[in-house]
């Protein structure tokens, strides 16, 4: 026996105490998902063992037939699962069972109040694994051995649950981990085969591995000696993806899915797929969850499709299978396309794989068509919790920017909401007929994209405005300059085309507009020279403008140049962009604009441009550089007028 390491009692980790705190309390009307759990964590041991074992038949010792054990004795309350599975040294003892790994934990459990707390689904979506014992039993015993170790090297684990478990070294004859459930007063139900046999049906039916129960045995009243103990699978024990699948019913799909993605709700969506024969040669099974992880914006997201070659479990979370615009499927591949002995290392830059990656983000892209075209309520969800990641498909997969452009969707001046639901197809069906481009608006929020004064031409014209106000759909339409061949096209950039809005059969609108034009010219010419003097270096020019209607002024980035809100964005990332001024354009229409050119005090005039521009970079959601001059100037206006 080591000595090194004697019996120890030991502090869970914060956060864990914190987690099976809220775990027990929020999961009670759902209690026998503890099986569920503990059965999913045997059989990702006897995963990795059979993975390992393919490097070292010797990790096996005398016992390769993988099976999970269930067993439970009435009158000692206890349930017992146990695995011949990779099992673990102790210092996986500690980390695994003393720890939570995952980064953002600590965020994710400081974020949730006192009523989520209580939210069975919030926890259930942060993955609630071997903590959930904790619902039925006051105390865990965990003896375990690492494969490949010998028998002094068994370690036990013991906890309350409560804060702190002791950790010992034990001898332990047998590879693997034996689970033992100290079951609380009160549920007694759990101690009854009928009831663990109906709870691994329910949840554990397709796991690639048989769950062995003892067979049940009608009692002989006259033998008194214990009989010899027989086991009996008690679920299928075959790979779920294998079967046809029309054997296969949504609840199996479903319980596949919380088994694979630990989660505890139903996924929106799955495709399931056997391509057989052809020189690509694999089976997927796609899910997209109903609820994007707590984590999916943070960098570390663990992410990636589980990977079986020949059915025998390769790797989990294999990344390379989907674009990180799609980091959210889950699911598992399955092909004869890859050797047994395939690493990390070599998945970089095999070419079955870039295959099998370009086939299985069309099956995902498929599914997710089929969706918008069959359910477009249910596509409306997954667009909530999924749609910003797929925004960042056109900038990262050039070659399915179409198919990723079609499964957009905005919000739109065509509803004036802010439910993002307006996709660039329904657009383009409502262009005018000289209408050429798609029109955009991006701003910080919803509200200020909507209350622009760049878009008051437009809703005089009636034309549609896709109001945009993540800060990705900047990186999206920087990425995406055309759609079905129609351009997009900012609205607070460059001149404005009135004659395009109008239609180009209108010939006396345009002969009107032109007759106008030069009037204005006219009128104003003067003015927007001494505008322009008097801004200076703040603008790049001024100008005469088109697009609004009952705003004075506005604030507008030339046709080539970056636009304002990325400008901020970029900035508040603390990129160098370099100075690039706006054009200032003026509203000839306005009364205010006649007042500015009618001003003959150069004092006030020089005031009242100022103003002006001030505006409407606030309009603009910008900053001044010294609000304070601002408000003076305007109060000093507004006594003027109370006089
Ligand atoms: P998850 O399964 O999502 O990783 P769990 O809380 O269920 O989280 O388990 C934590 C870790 O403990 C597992 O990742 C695994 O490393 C280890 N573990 C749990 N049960 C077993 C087991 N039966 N055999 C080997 N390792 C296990
Ligand atoms: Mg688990």
């Amino acid at each position: 026996m080591s000595t090194t390491h004697p019996s120890e009692k030991l502090h869970f980790q914060a956060e864990v105490t914190q987690l099976l705190d809220i775990v027990v309390h929020s999961l009670y009307s759902n209690k026998e998902i503890f099986l569920r759990e503990l059965i999913s964590n045997a059989s990702d041991a006897a995963d990795k063992l059979r993975f390992e074992a393919l490097a070292d038949p010797a990790l096996y010792e005398t016992d390769a037939e993988l099976a999970i054990r269930i067993s439970f004795d009435e009158k000692a309350r206890t349930i017992t699962i146990s695995d011949n599975g990779i099992g673990m040294r102790r210092d996986e003892v500690v980390d695994n069972l003393g720890t939570i790994a995952k980064s953002g934990t600590r965020e994710f459990l400081a974020r949730l109040t006192g009523d989520q707390k209580k939210d069975a689904h919030l926890v259930g979506q942060f993955g609630v694994g071997f903590y959930s014992s904790f619902i039925v039993a006051d105390k865990v015993t965990v003896n375990t051995r690492r494969a490949g170790l010998t028998k002094e090297h068994g370690v036990s684990w013991e906890s309350a649950g409560k804060g702190d478990y002791t950790i010992a070294n034990i001898e332990k004859l047998t590879r693997g981990t034996d689970i033992i459930l100290h079951i609380k007063e009160g549920e007694d139900e759990f101690l009854n085969d009928w009831r663990l046999r109906n709870i691994v049906t329910k949840y554990s039916d397709h796991i690639n591995l048989p769950i062995l129960m003892k067979k049940m045995v009608t009692v002989d009243e006259k033998e008194t000696a214990p009989k010899a103990v027989e086991w009996e699978a008690a679920n299928r024990a075959t790979a779920l993806w294998t079967l046809p699948k029309n054997s296969i019913t949504e609840e199996q799909y479903k319980e596949h899915y919380k088994h694979i993605a630990h989660d505890f709700e139903d996924p929106l969506l799955w495709a399931h797929n056997q391509v057989e024969g052809g020189n690509l040669d694999y089976i997927s099974l796609l899910y997209i969850p109903s609820k994007a992880p707590f984590d999916l914006w943070q960098h570390q997201h663990q992410r990636g499709l589980k990977l079986y070659v020949q059915r025998v479990f390769i790797m989990d979370k294999v990344e390379q299978f989907m674009p990180n615009y799609l980091r959210f499927v889950r699911g598992i591949v399955d092909t004869n396309a890859l050797p047994l002995n395939i690493s990390r290392e070599i998945l970089q830059d095999n070419a079955t794989m870039t295959k099998l990656r370009s086939a299985l983000v069309k099956r995902v892209l498929d599914m997710l068509d089929k969706l918008a075209k069959d359910d477009p309520e249910k596509y409306a969800v997954f667009w909530g919790q999924f749609g910003n990641a797929l925004k960042e498909g056109p900038a990262e997969d050039f070659a399915n920017r179409e198919r990723i452009a079609k499964l957009l969707r905005f919000a739109s001046t065509h509803l004036d909401s802010s439910a993002q639901t307006v996709s660039l197809e329904a657009y383009a069906g409502r262009m005018k007929p000289g209408q050429k481009k798609i029109y955009y608006m991006t701003a910080e929020t919803f509200n200020a994209a909507k209350a622009s004064p760049h878009l008051e031409i437009f809703r005089k014209n009636n034309i549609e405005v896709l109001l945009l106000s993540d800060r990705i759909d900047e990186w999206v339409v920087g990425h995406l300059s055309e759609f079905d061949g129609k351009p997009l096209q900012s609205v607070a950039k460059g001149d404005v085309n009135l004659d395009e809005l109008v239609g180009e059969e209108d010939k006396a609108v345009k002969e009107e507009h032109k007759k106008q034009e030069e009037q204005i010219k006219e009128e104003f010419g003067d003015i927007i020279k001494r505008v322009k003097e008097v801004l200076g270096e703040q603008v790049k020019e001024a100008r005469i403008s088109h697009r609004l209607t009952s705003s004075p002024a506005c604030l507008v980035a030339d046709e080539n140049d970056m636009g304002m809100q990325l400008q901020r964005l970029l900035k508040a990332a603390g990129q160098e962009i370099g100075d690039i001024k706006p054009i200032f354009e003026l509203n000839p229409t306005h009364p205010l604009v006649s007042l500015l050119r009618d001003e003959k005090n150069t004092e006030r005039f020089k005031e009242w441009t100022q103003i002006l521009f001030d505006q409407a970079l606030l309009a603009e959601g910008g900053q001044l550089k010294e609000p304070g001059l601002f408000v003076q100037r305007m109060n000093k206006l507004l006594l003027e007028l109370v006089k």
